[in-house]
């Protein structure tokens, strides 16, 4: 394992949303308070890893999105993801290194029976709709309902609505589109982000805040879990605690157990 994350990989402030009426996150302006606290004191050890799924019409830009971040690179011959593919980006938060697995997968409709079996574990939802394509923007509600439905087991995954090909808009078509965009944003409980994988302009951005929002939530649930652990240990040691608390803690672990973790 790399000792350190490239430098373009290391967060250290929280990064803004994109539009702050566009985000159900827009209460997060900063790591939460114990966050930091525990990356500084070096109780957060465990390699944590993120697993991101994106979804969306095909040719809508999810490839050329991914490749534009982790490869830095933009081929604008088409190419169809076959299935699925998946690349994995190394980042340090706080100093402590935190794992990004972005599921790229295909949006042809022969796919779609396998594809769901992909979207399983997924810590956030990715949904990408074409700027120039109304049509893919009102395909999100579908798009999301199903990746949901293959996680409706756990915690709810992050859901984020990405508008891609920003570069072909010009500014009377963005606010337009933007505006469509906000309003799905809302029905979605998604938080936006238009950008370019052709210019890169917001690229960076959006992956740093998805990446930080990411971190913050697995830091917070194992933080969590060792309160959990402490409180068993106490119920232990006092047998005059009712056992109800016991067995409910017991229960609360026990359910996490099914899904894929933050951690490997
Ligand atoms: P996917 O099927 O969703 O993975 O779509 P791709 O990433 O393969 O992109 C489909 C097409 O859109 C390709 O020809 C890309 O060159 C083009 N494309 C993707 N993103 C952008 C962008 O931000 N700007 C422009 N101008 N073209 C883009
Ligand atoms: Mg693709």
């Amino acid at each position: 394992m790399q000792k350190f994350a490239e430098t373009d990989r290391q967060i250290f402030r929280f990064p803004v949303a994109f539009r702050n009426d566009a985000t159900l996150y827009s209460g997060q302006t900063d790591f939460s308070p114990g966050v930091r606290d525990a990356c500084k004191m070096s109780k957060v050890q465990v390699l944590r890893l993120a697993k991101i799924v994106f979804v969306g019409d095909c040719g809508v830009g999810k490839t050329c999105l991914i490749n534009r971040f982790c490869k830095r690179i933009f081929d604008s011959n088409y190419k169809a993801t076959i299935g699925v593919d998946f690349e994995v980006e190394r980042f340090d938060v706080l100093g402590v290194a935190f794992n990004l697995q972005m599921w790229d997968t295909a949006g042809q409709e022969r796919f779609r029976s396998i594809a769901s079996s992909y979207y399983r574990g997924a810590h956030a939802l990715v949904v990408v709709f074409d700027m120039t394509n109304l049509l893919s923007l009102a395909h999100c509600h579908q798009w999301l309902e199903e990746a949901m439905t293959a996680n409706c087991r756990g915690p709810k995954p992050l859901v984020f609505l990405v508008g891609t090909k920003k570069d072909l808009m010009g500014p009377a078509s963005q606010k337009m589109v933007e505006a469509q965009a906000v309003q799905m944003s809302k029905e979605l409980g998604a938080e936006l982000w238009l950008l370019s994988a052709c210019t890169g302009d917001n690229v960076l951005d959006f992956f740093f805040r998805l990446t930080a929002l990411n971190f913050d939530r697995s830091v917070l649930r194992e933080l969590e879990r060792d309160k959990v652990d402490i409180k068993i240990g106490y119920d232990f040691v006092s047998p005059k605690r009712p056992v109800k608390i016991a067995e409910k803690n017991k229960s609360k672990r026990n359910n996490c157990q099914g899904q894929s973790d933050c951690k490997i």
